[in-house]
């Protein structure tokens, strides 16, 4: 009776895996007709000065809607889209349709907002990253100096000779080049000295304990003074109440981003919201 039992747990789990790899075989198998199918879009997130509370810029967040499996994050499938080396033409996707939706609203000139385009470490070691962008930027004829390349820390990047070569020649053709999530990953500070970094932001779980927790509350204000030592522009990341954006405000953080002032955005809302037509 109790090995009857046994089996028929062990027959439970086997189910629960394979239902697991049915899964993950599924999400691939639709990620690769994703873009085919129109499933994927960019959702913009302001990022507002804290001195007058202006959209600065924003950054571009993809988003997977797919009939069968629903909202998928992109936490997840970037990372099936790495794996599966699905990612250079996605990313190309999202960027080139980053920039046609940020000129659109906001047209080069002294006004003009920046934006933010995530880049995959992946991406950034494909050697003809620097050219496929170059060209989608020519063709869209917005204006490189208003775009932010944001990289994340990752073990890909491990040869910091290599990518500090990637990211001073996108630097020279005039991209700026943030480090997301900064504090949260591999040799953040070894960073700072050996790459053309423009931009830091510091990332949200510093920010979600800044109030309540000194450590924390410690290390953004470190964060900004060594970014002041280097002339290196702070974004604060996940600002959600009044109490950090003020905080924040008062250290000197120049950019928030986060749902205090909102949360990410369909290009609609964005115009809506920040650039009324009359
Ligand atoms: P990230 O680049 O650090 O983006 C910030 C994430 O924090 C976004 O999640 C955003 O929606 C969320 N967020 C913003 N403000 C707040 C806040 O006040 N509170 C909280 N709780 N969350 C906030 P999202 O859109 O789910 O993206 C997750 C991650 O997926 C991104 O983290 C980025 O690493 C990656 N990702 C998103 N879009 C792309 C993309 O186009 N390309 C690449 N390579 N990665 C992307
Ligand atoms: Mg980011
Ligand atoms: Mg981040
Ligand atoms: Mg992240």
């Amino acid at each position: 009776k109790s090995k009857a039992k046994l089996n028929g747990l062990v027959n439970f789990f086997d189910e629960e895996v394979d239902a697991q790899i049915t899964y993950e075989y599924q999400l691939e198998e639709q990620l690769r007709s994703a873009l085919a199918k129109n499933e994927i879009s960019v959702l913009y997130q302001p990022q507002i000065t804290t001195n007058s509370e202006k959209l600065q810029s924003v950054e571009a967040l993809a988003r997977w809607n797919n009939p069968i499996l629903g909202n998928i994050s992109p936490e997840i499938f970037i990372n099936i889209a790495e794996k599966t080396g699905l990612i250079n033409n996605i990313g190309l996707f999202i960027f080139r349709k980053t920039c046609e939706d940020i000129l659109a609203i906001s047209p080069n000139g002294d006004s003009a907002i920046r934006v933010a385009i995530n880049i995959s470490p992946h991406q950034l070691l494909d050697i003809n990253f620097a050219e496929s962008i170059t060209q989608i930027v020519n063709e869209v004829h917005i204006d490189q100096q208003r775009i932010t390349l944001e990289i994340t820390e990752n073990l890909v990047l491990k040869d910091l000779k290599k990518t500090s070569i990637i990211l001073n020649e996108l630097k020279a053709l005039g991209f700026g080049i943030s480090l997301d999530d900064f504090g949260t990953g591999y040799s953040s500070l070894s960073y700072l000295n050996e790459l053309p970094i423009t931009e830091i932001k510091i990332d949200r779980c510093f920010i979600n304990n800044m109030i309540s927790s000194p450590q924390s509350n410690a290390l953004v204000k470190a964060i900004l003074a060594i970014s002041e030592a280097y002339d290196i522009k702070v974004v604060a990341e996940g600002v959600e109440e009044k109490e950090q954006f003020s905080t924040l405000k008062s250290y000197g953080c120049e950019l928030i981003q986060g749902y205090y002032f909102d949360k990410p955005l369909t290009l609609a809302q964005l115009e809506s919201k920040y650039f009324h037509k009359h």
